[in-house]
């Protein structure tokens, strides 16, 4: 006899949440790599790592899982797709055609490839050296198009690529919205820069001592929603946020005793991750719809505490007296104005890490446009790198004076990472989007703010972006949260608005 839908549901459902299971694993032996482990076991490590990738694989592919997604698909459980379970099932019948239908030996060529990439690219950045790594980028590109073309016909073969990190995003409005961001912030960055005013940066580089740094950074992080109970906060080489499960959400920075910067906003920007992690439904967790939606979605939370919030002059009204009384030797002569410009400095610069929220944009758009031209086949791997140092002259107006701090400079294209970067910029033009839709039904959030208060703009952010986890795509939660498309014109405004202010033009 035929089973019920119901139960090979649930079926379905136990096997995903295995799946799941599984990758929190291998995130808890990422996590511990990356702040834990010692140098001598990183091989044993790498051995762990493979075997737990092997069995998700397994798990994710299995043939059954095809199966049972077949039999719901004309079931009456899918059949309002909006719905908890039809949601459920379109979007691991997604997941299920994207992980199958590229053939095992793309996917071995893919992964070795990766490997090998990122430890060419490694000596090639220190070398200073891009022609050792042009025949393994070269190979990278190949197998990206193969990868593409994999996935049926597209408009371009770059929209399977973004797919994967921007669901249901296309090439094409991307481009566009980007396009309408780059024109109007080349004029704004050469504003900014024929500005007499210049922040004194100084004051940021002076005596900050790591444990002060660290429980000013927790404060902050907890001011502002991160739950400690449900979290935790340690060092690594590259600040990142892992979300391990309910209730374990792990964040990391890094401390310079001279740099204020580097470790308090990059706390608030993986608190940003945390707060997202930690507010997904918990009731859904392990099935699509207890978790995050997309990288750009993502990054928008990061960036909306980091840089709307953190950066803002309210948020400091609240908090720099109380980083007056943490660093006394540092602030202690200090005004609270010259304190706000000078972590608001922005100044076109060759390193997109450690850009501003101005110029950062411009840094991925590079990026983004070369990346679509050589997956497009329009730019030849060969030509990267003069093609890179152009792009910099024309948005930025500076010349990198080599490749280590130009083209070799990130780790993305040697791990075959493509389509990743524009979603950096998606995440400052959504978090813009979000914050003016915020203000709008919450009204101007910086009494709040001065007050130390964030309870308001955090549950907002849950009720509208967190609880949905994957249940909309990208474009339609920016559509139903704000009445609009994704759109270049909240960030621009204000962007144009706050620097304007502090650079007097
Ligand atoms: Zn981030």
């Amino acid at each position: 006899m035929a089973r019920e839908p119901v139960e090979i549901f649930e079926q379905l459902c136990d096997s995903t949440r295995e799946v799941v299971m599984l990758r929190s694993l291998e995130g808890l032996l990422d996590w511990d790599e990356r702040t834990q482990l010692p140098p001598a076991g990183g091989e044993y490590r790498a051995d762990q790592v493979a075997y737990v990738a092997g069995l998700v694989h397994q798990k994710q592919t299995a043939p059954e899982v095809g199966e049972w997604l077949d039999e719901l698909a004309d079931s009456p459980l899918a059949a309002d797709s909006t719905s908890d379970h039809g949601s459920t099932i379109r979007l691991l019948k997604r997941d299920y055609e994207k992980k199958t239908c590229l053939p095992q030996s793309l996917v071995e060529e893919l992964a070795r490839t990766s490997v090998l990439g990122q430890q060419v690219w490694a000596s090639a950045r220190r070398e200073n050296d891009f022609s050792s790594f042009q025949p393994i980028l070269e190979k990278t590109v190949t197998l990206k198009r193969q990868e593409s073309a994999a996935h049926g016909s597209s408009e371009t073969p770059y929209d399977p690529l973004l797919d994967d990190y921007e669901p249901g995003e296309s090439t094409k409005n991307i481009a566009r919205v980007l396009g309408e961001l780059r024109d109007a912030l080349v004029p704004l960055v050469q504003a900014i820069s024929e500005s007499s005013f210049s922040p004194d940066v100084s004051l940021l580089e002076r005596d900050y001592p790591v444990a002060a740094q660290e429980s000013f950074g927790r404060l902050a992080a907890e001011a502002i929603g991160f739950d400690f109970q449900a979290g935790r906060l340690d060092v690594s080489i590259h600040p990142f946020c892992a979300g391990l499960g309910p209730g374990d959400v792990r964040l990391t920075t890094r401390y310079d005793p001279n740099k204020f910067n580097d470790a308090f906003f990059s706390i608030l920007h993986e608190a940003g991750h945390g707060i997202y992690d930690q507010g997904l439904p918990r009731q859904h967790y392990g099935l699509p719809l207890g978790k995050d939606v997309s990288m750009g979605i993502h990054e928008s939370q990061s960036r909306l505490w980091e840089n709307l919030v953190g950066r803002s002059r309210a948020f400091w009204e609240h908090f720099f007296p109380q980083a007056q009384t943490v660093f006394p030797t540092a602030l202690g002569d200090v005004n609270g104005d010259n304190f706000y410009s000078a972590i608001n400095d922005v100044r076109p610069s060759l390193i997109r890490v450690d850009a501003d929220e101005v110029t950062y944009n411009l840094h991925i758009l590079i990026r983004f446009e070369l990346e679509l031209a050589l997956i497009e086949d329009q730019l030849q791997v060969a030509d990267l790198p003069d093609a890179w140092n152009e792009k910099y002259q024309h948005y930025l107006g500076i010349d990198p004076p080599t490749d280590t701090e130009g083209v070799l400079q990130d780790i993305h294209w040697g791990a075959g990472l493509f389509g990743y970067f524009p979603t950096y910029a998606l995440g400052n033009l959504y978090a813009s989007q979000f914050f003016a839709q915020a203000e709008k039904d919450l009204g101007d959030l910086s009494a709040d703010f001065r007050r130390g208060e964030f309870s308001r703009l955090r549950e907002w952010l849950n009720e509208n972006i967190h609880q949905h986890g994957r249940r909309y795509t990208p474009a339609e939660l920016a559509e139903r949260i704000t009445g609009a498309p994704l759109t270049h014109e909240a960030l621009l405004g204000h962007l144009t608005d706050k620097y304007s202010a502090i650079y007097g033009f």
